[in-house]
């Protein structure tokens, strides 16, 4: 049911054999599923020469052909579908719907930058003199080291490996330790697709050590990493060392502005099931909700009463809408809230406790009466707990949501297209949904600004996050 893990190196599946490891744990039951093997120095090193040959076989395939390698791969992953998303589900904790939806998402992504690549089109700028030709140029930046988290453990590695592999990068990807099988299911696909040895390369391991010997090494251009602030900002340092390219996904407290005259049931219905999708441990989940006083009492009674009719259970289970945490840091860190909010005078409308004897489930959790500068409201929550409290006015609530140093993602609500245009243009994050959650799609940019990140993931920006630019002046 689960899958055997393994590393990818130089096209090559390595096990165990005398390498250290670490257990892999379901969280729905804090079982093991399987033993991780961690690559070992020398399988780095294998790893950075066999990318570093596989970047020149695979910027010496036409775009044209490495996009039929590529919709191959997609096609491998939308047949194999149905089995990644249950190692997912064992590994991760998501219900199987979302699973089965972040699978066929991850399809879609590859079939669309394996298009694009196609188009990676540059100019000719008109010269000063005569017989002068001026060209601009894309090129592939070259060997790319990525790191991914457990939360979308194949949605967000493929963004780094289509990206790069349709842009002609080679890639060696470091896979989160917690949720590997799902990668370990998808890095099969393009194997089986056809794409050439050490243009792809998956290893795990000690997080902090691998990183630190793959971008320090001279072989690798670009980095590309999705995780927390302070890590992302640990690996910006390491990359500038190097004067290497960096693409940063990192963390957001996503404000959630809901006017009066927006439908307060409709609203709160839309809302909360993207509140509680993956329980909460999504970098874009909306996390700090700023109702307009008017319609306050409707919209936290609807979204408590969604709250209180989900489903904790076994994401494998029929019926289950919301699964455990991934690990046990995600409870501490729910609890963590909870006591905080209590202290300061907080209330917990409902939930706010663990919940069962094995597993790491706690409650959706709904939270009123906070102060603006408590835990809930200034700490990413990352998990299933929503803070809903009261504004008045237009620029009391943009300068309250515009008060913290993230900006990934933020949502607005409203009626009145005045309004909708205003808030659009008001909120600082790299995503604004205004009455839409629909704020990541394979063709549109995704990525945050001040400290959740740089760069984008996705869409025409994604692909150039993996191009040079050249000018090449002919006289
Ligand atoms: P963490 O900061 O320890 O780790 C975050 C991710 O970075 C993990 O996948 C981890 O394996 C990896 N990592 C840690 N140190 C690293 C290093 N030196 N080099 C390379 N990779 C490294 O936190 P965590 O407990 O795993 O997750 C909690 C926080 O992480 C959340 O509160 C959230 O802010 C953030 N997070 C963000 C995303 C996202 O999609 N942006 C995803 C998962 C976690």
């Amino acid at each position: 049911m689960y899958t055997d893990l393994q590393l990818y190196i130089d096209g090559e599946w390595l096990n165990g054999a005398s390498r250290k490891g670490e257990e892999v744990l379901n969280p729905a039951t804090g079982k093991s599923l399987g033993t991780l093997p961690h690559a070992t120095k020398a399988d780095l090193d294998r790893a950075l020469d066999a990318a570093d040959k596989g970047f020149a076989v695979w910027r010496a395939t036409s775009a044209y052909d490495r996009a039929k390698v590529l919709r191959k791969a997609a096609d491998l992953v939308r047949e194999r579908a149905e089995h990644i998303a249950r190692v997912m589900v064992q590994e991760q904790g998501k219900p199987l719907a979302e699973a089965r939806g972040e699978v066929i998402t991850t399809a879609d992504i590859i079939d669309w930058m394996a298009e694009e690549g196609r188009r990676a089109y540059g100019r000719i700028v008109p010269g000063r003199g005569k017989n002068v030709r001026q060209l601009v140029t894309q090129e592939p930046v070259g060997v790319v080291a990525a790191f991914t988290p457990w939360n979308f453990p194949t949605l967000t590695p493929v963004r780094k490996i289509a990206g790069a592999l349709a842009a002609g990068c080679s890639l060696i990807l470091k896979a989160a330790e917690e949720t590997p099988g799902a990668c370990v299911e998808l890095v099969k696909c393009f194997d089986d697709a056809g794409v050439p040895k050490g243009v792809l390369n998956l290893v795990f391991g000690v997080p902090s050590d691998v990183s630190e010997h793959l971008i320090g090494s001279d072989i690798v251009r670009k980095i590309s990493f999705t995780g927390s602030i302070p890590v992302g900002k640990h690996l910006a340092g390491l990359a500038a060392k190097g004067m290497k390219r960096a693409t940063m996904e990192l963390g957001g407290h996503s404000p959630v502005v809901v006017f009066g005259d927006a439908d307060p049931e409709k609203t709160a219905d839309t809302i909360a099931a993207f509140k509680f999708r993956n329980a909460g441990q999504v970098c874009i989940s909306p996390t700090r909700f700023y109702v307009q006083d008017g319609v306050y009492d409707r919209f936290l009674s609807r979204f408590t009463e969604f709250a209180n009719n989900i489903k904790l259970g076994d994401g494998l289970e029929q019926g289950t809408t919301m699964g455990p945490l991934a690990n046990p840091r995600r409870l501490d860190a729910m609890e963590a809230i909870v006591q905080d909010t209590k202290s300061r005078g907080g209330k917990i409308v409902t939930g706010g406790k663990r919940h069962g004897n094995q597993g790491n489930f706690f409650e959706p959790t709904v939270i009123t009466d906070v102060p603006d500068d408590s835990k809930i409201m200034t700490d990413e929550p990352f998990g299933p707990v929503a803070p809903i409290v009261r504004f008045k006015t237009f620029d009391e609530v943009v300068e309250r949501a515009n008060s913290l140093p993230y900006g990934l993602a933020s949502y607005a609500f409203t009626t009145n297209t005045q309004t909708a245009t205003m808030i659009g243009d008001a909120l600082q994050s790299g995503m604004v949904g205004v009455n839409s959650v629909a704020i990541s799609t394979p063709e549109t940019p995704f990525g945050g600004i001040k400290e959740s990140g740089y760069g984008q993931e996705g869409g025409i920006e994604g692909l150039e996050g993996y191009t040079n630019r050249k000018f090449i002046s002919q006289g």
